[in-house]
């Protein structure tokens, strides 16, 4: 295969490793910067161009777009879809795991366990919004946020109350969830590739953080899942319309309940925990499912 990888950074651990994935297979992978693309919107003849050449005759585009540049790395990604390239997530699916709010109302709606969550527009609820999350201590998050930058806990009624006001005032979009506290500042990553777990890990936060993000300091260690853990990563992977994910869980005292869907998970944690050859499993899916044309939305949507 002939793949393009949409990514701005060859030397992170995850590009590299897919790329050595990918040669070890035989297939030939060429990392294009997405910012650096841009597209001819013609009828009936969508084309990328980069450095001066047009992109064609790739058999599959893998996209790692960064949470940063998600509006302009879709919208390439989209182009390739409609030139029927088989992408491994699709751009759609892309847009719905990156805003919490719109990947929530899809888990909830499809019956998966989650943290309750509430979101109003107006500070004035603010004391409602608080009432329906259950009280403090709460957790407030960034709709488009990453990496635990941008998630506050907030301890007290009054503490919540101003974080919310001082987001709201400045216009930015919040999310208002119960604090799972028996979680105890650990967290579950399950990486799905087509439909399967294919790893786990848990992830312990840095002392004295609730956050276990691994860019915050977080450690890794391998864990087994419950089969409704396992159960729950799958279903969410089906609910957003990823074939490749990290689903992150916490454990609550009823059941999984999951926080996010990330459709560019990080290879370095999982790998290094588990041992197992991560970037390989997504290259053999590639190899199985990458045909022409075959994208559930050919860049519909
Ligand atoms: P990000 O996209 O920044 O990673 P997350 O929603 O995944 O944001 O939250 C970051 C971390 O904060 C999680 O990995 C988890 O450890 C902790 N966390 C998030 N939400 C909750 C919650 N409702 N209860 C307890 N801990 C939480
Ligand atoms: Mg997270």
């Amino acid at each position: 295969m002939k793949i393009a990888m949409l990514a701005r950074n060859p030397n992170l651990y995850s590009h590299k490793r897919l790329k050595e994935a990918a040669q070890q297979r035989g297939h030939e992978l060429e990392i294009i910067n997405t910012t650096r693309c841009y597209m001819n919107i013609a009828s009936r003849r969508p084309e990328i161009y980069y450095n001066g050449q047009k992109l064609s005759w790739y058999d599959a585009v893998i996209p790692r777009i960064g949470a940063s540049v998600t509006f302009y790395g879709t919208a390439v990604l989209r182009q390739f879809e409609m030139q029927g390239i088989y992408p491994l997530n699709e751009s759609v699916a892309i847009g719905r795991s990156r805003d919490k709010l719109r990947s929530m109302q899809l888990l909830a709606r499809d019956g998966i366990g989650l943290p309750v969550t509430t979101f109003a527009h107006d500070p004035k609820q603010t004391a409602e919004v608080m009432e329906v999350a259950g009280g403090a201590p709460v957790v407030v998050k960034l709709l488009e946020g990453t990496q635990g930058i941008g998630v506050v806990l907030a301890d007290t009624e009054r503490s919540a109350i101003s974080v919310i006001e001082a987001f709201r005032g400045a216009n930015i979009n919040i999310l208002v969830q119960e604090f799972i506290k028996e979680a105890g500042g650990t967290d579950i990553r399950a990486f799905v590739i087509g439909g399967k777990v294919i790893a786990a890990m848990q992830r312990t936060g840095a002392e004295g953080d609730f956050r276990s993000n691994l860019h915050r300091g977080g450690s890794a260690q391998v864990v087994k899942l419950s089969p409704e853990e396992r159960a729950t990563a799958i279903r969410s992977a089906k609910s957003l319309g990823l074939n490749v994910c990290g689903v992150d869980m916490l454990r609550s005292n009823h059941g999984p309940v999951v926080m996010e869907v990330n459709s560019s998970p990080g290879l370095e944690g999982i790998e290094m925990a588990t041992g197992i050859d991560v970037a390989g499993r997504i290259i053999d899916f590639m190899e199985k499912h990458a045909q022409p044309g075959k994208t559930q939305t050919k860049g519909k949507g």
